[in-house]
Order: structure tokens, then C-alpha cells, then sequence
């Protein structure tokens, strides 16, 4: 099993198969953002597909598709596909604004990843293009081909914000019972300018809690996933809510992840910059024993917690970059 210096075990990886997203949620990407990475820099399937077999060696065992928008690169199904049939993988999942997910969800489905995110932070149409810049319904659609598809669980991935979403939470409770999703509440991090300008419109999350305890009674519950969140289960009914509180209470003495971005960068935690570059490694014909001895050396970089709080300026690459 890869271990880090501080004794954490790291068994996840969070694989970005592209920076680019056809929205723009104001805490992520500015508007008129173009400065994407270019296809010459993307890994290639065939070099993603050896960095998680190596991985797999190393113990790793779940791995998430995410980006930027992971349904905007062509070929996913085929790229899941060949991920999940790699020994050790034993648990893939994706994570998607659900836009393109009507198309995409049996072969998705049928290519071996069972557990899917899907980030929704209104149910008002309006509401949601001005915070996203999509329309609605797209994703609406892609939630209930998800649901025929046979996901399960769905996650919906709600960043609360105050004076924006804060005021529906009670609704995304009522839609997600009415569904059968998992709803999991995130606290904006300050990443790139404009993670940091919506911390201004920041939610602590243990309030949000607070309030939705005076209107359901909740327990205390677990969820298959092996992410940060701190599930409770509204009294009475199936829902499972997830609180992710990367500020108000960070999880980093549990963190179990490494990132790789599409460009073949390891980042070694959303909230530092400790990184180690694999794709020229990769494109000079490494083995795998040599690529196996570079992520162990790159784990060895692994920093003990995120800065958020204390230095909220250090990190200017936006999520969609890094992979969420
Ligand atoms: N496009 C996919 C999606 O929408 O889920 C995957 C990538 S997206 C960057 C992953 C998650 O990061 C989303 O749930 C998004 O809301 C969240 N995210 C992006 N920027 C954030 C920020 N500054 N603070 C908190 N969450 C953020």
C-alpha cells in the first residue's frame, strides 16, 4: 500500500481527463476563460490507462473521472472501460455537471462505473444559469437517464453560497427524498480568483446543519465512498445528507487522495502546491517499475493539511484544472 509521511494511506486518485467545462460556475471558471491545457498536452488513454495500472499495484483502489467537465472529452465509456478492467481497481466513479450524462449514461453504466456525483447547486432555472451558465433542464434529464441507467447511489453535489443557493437547501432536501440522491453539501474553497471572490459568499456549513436539525431529525449514518463527508440520515426517510467542510473542519488527517491532472500532473493536495510532473516520464517510454518508483517519490511530497484558512491567496489554479 502506498503510504505518505504522515502515515496516511493513499488509495484514491481523482483523474482529470480534461480541464475544459461547458459551464461556468462562478466559483470555479471566470467567464470567457479559454486558456485551456492543448490536446498535445492531455495524457493519451493509453498513458492514463499506465499510470492507474500502476497505481493499482501500489493499492490503489478507487478511482473518479472528473475535470473540468469529463463528459466533454470524447471516448470516456471506452476509457472507463479500460480502467475498470484493470486489476485492483475495484471501485470507479464519476464526477459531472450532467449536461451531456443523457447521452452518456447506459454506456457509462454498462462500462463499469457504478457510482456517479453530479453537481447541482439550483433548482431555479434562472438561478441556475446565473450561477452556472447552463440550463437546467440538461441536467435534469441526464439525472433520470442516470437513474435508469442504473447508478446507484447518486450524489448530488450542492456548493452552498451565501445570498445565492442558501435559501434552497430545504428544497434540495425535498427534491433529493422525492429522487432517491444522496444530497452533499461543500464549502466553497478559495481556489484561483474565483474561489476566492465566492469565500465571500462563503457558508459554514455546521450553521446549515444546525438549521436543517430544528426541521428534521437526523442521524448520525455512513455512505459507501471514502471521500471527507460526514453523513446523517433525515429520521423517516432514506436521505442521506453529506456535509463537506474543507474549512469550518478540515479532514486532512484522513486524506486518502492524490489528483492527476490531464496534463500528467500528480498534485498532491487541493490546497498546496506540492506537484510532480509524469508526462515526459511517461513519454520517454518509462516501465512500469520506473513509473512505480516516481510515484512513490512524488508521495513523499504529500503536505500534511491545506492552507485555506490561513493562506486563502496561495492557490491560483482554478479546480477545473486540477480535478475535482
Ligand atoms: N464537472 C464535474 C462536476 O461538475 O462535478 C467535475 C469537476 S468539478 C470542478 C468538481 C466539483 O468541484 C463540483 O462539485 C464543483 O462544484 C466543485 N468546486 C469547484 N470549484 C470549487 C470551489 N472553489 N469551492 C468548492 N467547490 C468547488
Amino acid at each position: 500500500m502506498l503510504k505518505d509521511r504522515f502515515g496516511r494511506t493513499i488509495e484514491y486518485l481523482r483523474l482529470s481527463v480534461t480541464d475544459r467545462c461547458d459551464l461556468r460556475c462562478e466559483y470555479c471558471l471566470p467567464n470567457g476563460y479559454h486558456d485551456f491545457e492543448t490536446p498535445d498536452e492531455w495524457l493519451s488513454f493509453d498513458e492514463i490507462e499506465q499510470v492507474i495500472r500502476v497505481f493499482g499495484q501500489l493499492g490503489t483502489r478507487r478511482i473518479r473521472i472528473t475535470g473540468g467537465e469529463p463528459l466533454v472529452r470524447a471516448g470516456v465509456s471506452a476509457l472507463a472501460q479500460r480502467l475498470a478492467a484493470l486489476p485492483g481497481i475495484e471501485d470507479l466513479s464519476l464526477s459531472t455537471n450532467a449536461t451531456r450524462l443523457a447521452k452518456q449514461a447506459h454506456a457509462l453504466h454498462d462500462a463499469g462505473i457504478s457510482r456517479i456525483n453530479v453537481s447541482l447547486d439550483s433548482l431555479r432555472a434562472d438561478r441556475y444559469k446565473q450561477m452556472t451558465g447552463g440550463k437546467l433542464q440538461k441536467v435534469l434529464d441526464g439525472l433520470m437517464a442516470a437513474r435508469a441507467a442504473g447508478f446507484q447511489p447518486i450524489k448530488i453535489n450542492m456548493v452552498v453560497m451565501r445570498d445565492r443557493n442558501d435559501d434552497e437547501i430545504e428544497d434540495m432536501v425535498a427534491f433529493c427524498i422525492q429522487h432517491d440522491f444522496t444530497l452533499r453539501l461543500i464549502e466553497t474553497m478559495p481556489m484561483g480568483d474565483t474561489g476566492r471572490s465566492a469565500s465571500q459568499h462563503y457558508v459554514n456549513l455546521q450553521d446549515i446543519k444546525a438549521r436543517l436539525a430544528q426541521r428534521y431529525e437526523l442521524i448520525d449514518s455512513m455512505m459507501p465512498g471514502g471521500g471527507p463527508a460526514r453523513y446523517v440520515q433525515v429520521a423517516g426517510t432514506d436521505l442521506r445528507i453529506g456535509f463537506i467542510t474543507p474549512i469550518s473542519q478540515h479532514f486532512c488527517e484522513s486524506c486518502n487522495r492524490v489528483r492527476l491532472s490531464v496534463d500528467g500532473t500528480l498534485h498532491m493536495c487541493l490546497g498546496q502546491n506540492d506537484s510532480y510532473p509524469l508526462r515526459d516520464i511517461l513519454r520517454h517510454g518509462c516501465s512500469d517499475e520506473e513509473l512505480r518508483q516516481h510515484i512513490l517519490a512524488a508521495i513523499e511530497l504529500k503536505p500534511e493539511r491545506h492552507e485555506f484558512t490561513e493562506a486563502p491567496e496561495k492557490i491560483v489554479r482554478f479546480m477545473s484544472y486540477t480535478g475535482g
